[in-house]
């Protein structure tokens, strides 16, 4: 058998392949971000059951639906609460928060400010779409400003969520940018990730040619893939002005931050119960 076989063949023993065929629409990013996801986690050997998979609300938070694996579909932006308890509960586990932009940065946002403060031991992936892909594409805050949407058919006055510059000044050991086109090195990304401790954010910037793309001259997947092509810059040291997002500009990845030793919420938890009990 071949290894593309193979990693195949092992791929879908991490899916609920009896619920296939999925919601997403053709030529959606997620299924991308997803395929990343269990190639980095097959690479890593990690048992099923020593992996929890919990999403909120939205296109991406169906992602819970289709890992075979304990998994949670949560309540509108309260994914990293939930991961929060299930982390707490059992500290063996690696809980992987795997959610959209608008469950994350928006109803969620305060959740996701105070766990990246306390550097709770959770593994972020947040597709970001600029838009609310499954209510029908109104803006959000990561829509860059500019980009037309359901809602702001002139064009967004706001000013987008600048997702690694917020995690990295709350702290987080890890923080990445990828989009979807750079699908070896989220794929890396995330394998690295999933070997460290505390908050470690992933964002991928990913394709929603349905709603987002169709109001901003990007009707195909393949024209939103070109757009990630042509206009992407690595820079690993970039500085935070250059990481932010702007309407057809280009957009800065790279591996922002990896810092190992930094102890984690739980690791510091359980050192202050250790010393209680001395
Ligand atoms: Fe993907 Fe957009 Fe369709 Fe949602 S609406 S499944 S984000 S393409």
């Amino acid at each position: 058998m071949s290894q593309m076989t193979d990693m195949r063949k092992m791929e879908e023993e991490w899916l609920r392949t009896e619920r296939l065929p999925h919601v997403w629409c053709p030529g959606c990013g997620i299924g991308i971000v997803l395929n990343a996801f269990l190639r980095a986690v097959i690479r890593r050997n990690i048992p099923k059951e020593k992996m929890v998979v919990v999403s909120g609300i939205g296109c991406t938070g169906r992602t819970a639906g289709y890992v075979n694996v304990d998994s949670f579909h949560t309540t509108h932006g309260r994914a990293i609460p939930f991961a929060v308890g299930i982390k707490f509960a059992r500290p063996d586990l690696n809980v992987v928060v795997f959610s959209g932009d608008g469950d994350l940065f928006a109803i969620g946002g305060n959740h996701f400010v105070n766990a990246a403060r306390r550097n709770h031991d959770l593994l972020i992936i947040a597709v970001n779409n600029f838009t609310y892909g499954m209510t029908g594409g109104q803006h959000g805050p990561t829509t860059p400003t500019g980009a037309y949407t359901t809602t702001t058919p002139y064009g967004n006055p706001d000013r987008p969520f600048n997702i690694p510059h917020l995690a990295i000044s709350l702290g987080a050991p890890y923080v990445a940018r990828w989009t979807t086109y750079h699908v070896n090195q989220l794929q890396n990304s995330i394998y690295k990730a999933l070997n460290m401790k505390g908050f470690r954010v992933i964002e991928i910037i990913s394709q929603c040619p349905t709603v987002y793309g169709r109001r901003n001259s990007m009707r195909s997947p393949m024209s939103m893939m070109e757009y990630f092509q042509k206009n992407s810059v690595i820079n690993n040291k970039a500085s935070y002005e250059e990481m932010e997002l702007t309407y057809n500009g280009k957009i800065v990845v790279g591996e922002f931050r990896n810092v190992g030793g930094i102890p984690s919420y739980e690791e510091r938890y359980e050192e202050i119960i250790r010393r209680a009990q001395e």
